[in-house]
């Protein structure tokens, strides 16, 4: 299964390492053939190359559209070399065998990023590259294709132990990443056709992401994972730098991510959020990000054992050492200092990871979710309620304290599984209540939490007392904010639109409760 590499065509954008590659691919002994600008890059330093159009006997043409699209070149490739018609057919046509090709892409991607208009983006598109790529991966057999700067080496590697040539094994696993390559491209190129045509998804769902991982298992150990990533390079689960601990499982990136996207939501103060199988067990927002530890930390200790933790701002040390004294699976940060990284670098099975910056709560995105026989796409819930889209709907207003409480209740609502009920004080949860059939169960479960809480810290009082109530969605029916009024609730914030909106309103009335409507749900299942 060694063939030998005679002849490459060289073809790429990206020019990163090319004169060494070449120069390498030269030293084989091996003819080098090139389209305009890799053939000059290759020329002026110096590498023995031919120019596509020489080989070929037809200039480039059209702007560049027509370079390598010439049965010269695709019969070069395509051509079965143990196939006496194919054999004949070269023959006939004077086409020389091309058993290596190196390509990499027009950068689509970055030109749409950096906001190009139509016809740019559109003269962007790649037609002879992805033609090339798959014609070299069909014919794996005879042929390498190398999309990939980083598989360079490979291919050397490879020459190099063998002669000259190239294993089967190599050219089937360059095959498999070059429609891999091909496939997400087209996707990409799909995705953005559908929004210049004022749709939010395309036609079919191409999901352009590349494996970066093969996780150990799934959410049960019987199930295997993997992580893909899409290549936004934004600070979040998957550009986060690892700095120490056991490699991340499934249920760890998932909460990690979850803990990340929620401390994101907060920019004014030091926030920290415990979370656990994706839901907060405690967030706050402090003067300090240790004094946010200790208010996050009182929401529900208990279940904070094995949590992970997300901050916005660097971890100091003293943090560091707090968070540090219970067993602690994951803490992400955006930067972590030198006394706290040299304090965590002894717990060698915690999970260290650093994003360099936070993640935008209301940059857009896709949630996908699969169900039997397909997948529910819908646009990230970058919905974000300010003071000025609040609705006073009962006879007293919010104070100020009740008003900062039933905001940040109601942000920190967003990221709990519904049905959600979170109780605050002081920039603090104090009673979270997720996941719950009913909205009354989760208000109680929150409420009771808070008891327990309370008894925990030695607390004459339950922290729910004062607090203000977050509910993701209306209340069909007062019990729930009945509950609310049990726990000592004074402020609710909700959504509003329930058809008993004013049995509701009275029960808060009745209560002398001050509450709010936002006019936005926050469902998360
Ligand atoms: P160069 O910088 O060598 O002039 O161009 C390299 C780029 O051209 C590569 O990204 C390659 O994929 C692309 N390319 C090669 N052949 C063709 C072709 O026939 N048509 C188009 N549109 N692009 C091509």
């Amino acid at each position: 299964d060694l063939v030998p590499v005679r002849r490459a065509l060289l073809s790429v954008s990206d020019k990163t390492s090319l004169i060494e590659f070449g120069k390498a691919l030269s030293g084989f002994g091996i003819e080098i053939l090139s389209t305009g600008g890799t053939y000059k890059a290759l020329k002026d330093a110096g590498v023995a190359v031919k120019e596509v159009a020489e080989h070929t006997g037809f200039p480039e043409m059209m702007d560049g559209r027509v370079k390598t699209l010439h049965p010269t070149i695709h019969g070069g490739i395509l051509a079965l070399r143990d196939e006496a018609e194919h054999k004949a057919a070269m023959e006939k046509h004077n086409i020389p065998p091309i058993d290596l090709v190196v390509v990499n892409l027009y950068p689509f991607a970055a030109t749409v990023a950096k906001g190009a208009d139509f016809p740019t983006c559109i003269e962007n598109i790649d037609i002879g590259g992805p033609a090339m790529i798959r014609s070299a991966a069909k014919n794996h057999g005879f042929v390498n294709v190398v999309v990939d700067v980083a598989d360079y080496a490979k291919i050397v590697e490879a020459l190099k132990a063998n002669n000259g040539a190239t294993p089967l094994g190599l050219r089937r696993e360059l095959a498999a990443k070059a429609y891999a390559h091909t496939g997400a491209y087209d996707s990409m190129i799909a995705t953005w056709f559908a929004r210049q045509n004022g749709e939010s998804f395309p036609p079919t769902l191409l999901v352009s992401a590349e494996r970066k991982q093969t996780l150990r298992y799934g959410e049960n150990p019987h199930q295997q994972a993997a992580f893909y990533v899409t290549g936004d390079k934004r600070p979040g689960v998957a550009t986060a730098q690892q700095l120490q601990g056991k490699e991340l499982s499934y249920n760890n990136l998932n909460d990690t991510d979850a803990a990340f996207e929620l401390v994101s939501e907060f920019s004014d103060k030091p926030t920290i959020a415990i979370i656990k199988h994706a839901n907060p067990c405690g967030v706050a927002m402090a003067d300090s990000l240790s004094a946010a530890w200790d208010a996050a930390l009182r929401c529900d200790s208990t279940s904070a054992f094995g949590g992970i933790v997300a901050m916005n701002r660097k971890l100091d040390k003293a943090t560091a050492e707090k968070i540090g004294a219970i067993f602690t699976e994951v803490i992400v940060a955006p930067e972590v200092d030198e006394d706290a990284r040299a304090f965590l670098a002894a717990k060698k099975n915690l999970r260290l990871l650093v994003t360099g910056g936070m993640a935008d709560p209301v940059a857009s995105g896709w949630f996908v979710k699969s169900v039997a026989g397909g997948y529910l796409v819908q646009t990230r819930d970058a919905g974000r309620i300010v003071e000025s889209d609040l609705k006073v709907v009962t006879k007293r207003a919010p104070t100020q304290q009740e008003l900062a409480d039933m905001l940040f209740a109601f942000r920190v609502g967003k990221h709990v599984k519904s049905n959600t009920i979170v109780y605050a004080k002081n920039g603090a949860t104090v009673g979270i209540g997720a996941g719950q059939m009913s909205r009354v169960d989760s208000a109680r479960i929150a409420y009771r939490k808070a008891q327990d809480a309370a008894k925990a810290a030695g607390l004459s009082e339950t922290l729910t007392r004062g607090s203000a109530a977050a509910s993701d969605a209306f209340f069909p029916f007062a019990d729930g904010l009945e509950v609310l009024v049990e726990a000592g609730a004074t402020a609710v914030i909700q959504p509003g639109g329930s058809i008993r909106d004013q049995e509701v309103i009275d029960a808060a009335d009745k209560a002398g409760l001050a509450m709010v409507f936002t006019g936005m749900r926050h469902f998360r299942h």
